[in-house]
């Protein structure tokens, strides 16, 4: 008999969250929910409308004005901001720069947990991100945390990048800003990124993707058909 579950990844920028979840979900005929395009996609809202991140009046304004969707374009899911979509502008490093301030708001997490709580709750979910086994599924039948070397991190991003956008960022720049997000995500009050007791932790340093996608595929199908 099989039976469908909820899998939790969490884990540093750059670790190789997404492209894992991704191709798990995939495979599994999973639902793949990015929750870090939903923060990328709020503080993209925030620039747009030049609201400040310290305007915390015009940010409590704002948020009821932002709807964020997943919506398939072509064979990929992509982000939608109030209907359009910015899949490509959220992975700009304007965006990277602020977007670990902007998770820290209490006020911006509520809305965001409530919405990825939704989306979970039909089973059959891959979802990555920092509080995911924490706060968003803390149910969630499997948990994996994720780390890996900066150095291979900040490199895996610049190759990300320029396959994304076709620009070379520069390697000291983007280890800079994993290292300053890292911080604040690590360190904030509110649902900060932690390895939760239940969670295995796979260090991707030296593994490739499909040996990653390889464990936690292994390790679900021996739930989903037991
Ligand atoms: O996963 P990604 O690097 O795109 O996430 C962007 C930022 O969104 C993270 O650095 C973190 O500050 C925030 N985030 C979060 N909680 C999540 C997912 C992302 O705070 N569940």
């Amino acid at each position: 008999m099989t039976k469908k579950i909820n899998i939790a990844i969490d884990g540093y920028s750059a670790c190789g969250k997404s492209s894992t979840a991704k191709q798990v979900a995939a495979k599994l005929g999973y639902i793949y929910i990015d929750s870090g395009a939903m923060y990328r996609a709020v503080t993209l809202f925030f620039q747009q409308h030049l609201i400040d991140i310290d305007n915390l009046h015009g940010i409590a304004n704002a948020l009821p004005k932002i709807t964020i969707e997943f919506k398939p374009v072509g064979t990929l899911y992509h982000t939608f901001l109030n209907n359009e979509d910015v899949e490509q502008a959220i992975r700009q490093p304007r965006v990277a720069a602020v977007v670990s301030e902007v998770a820290a708001m209490s006020n911006v997490r509520k809305k965001l947990v409530e919405q990825q709580q939704k989306m979970a709750a039909q089973k059959g979910v891959v979802m990555e991100g920092r509080d995911i086994g924490s706060v968003v599924m803390p149910d969630a039948e499997l948990k994996f945390f994720m780390t890996a070397d900066i150095d291979i991190r900040s490199k895996r991003r610049q190759d990300e990048l320029l396959k994304k956008t076709g620009t070379l960022y520069p390697i000291d720049e983007l280890k800079a800003n994993l290292l300053h997000r890292d911080k604040i995500d690590s360190t904030r009050d509110d649902s900060p990124l932690t390895k939760v007791e239940d969670a295995i932790e796979i260090d991707t340093s030296y593994l490739t993707l499909n040996e990653q996608i390889d464990l936690i595929c292994k390790k679900a199908n021996a739930l989903i058909t037991q």
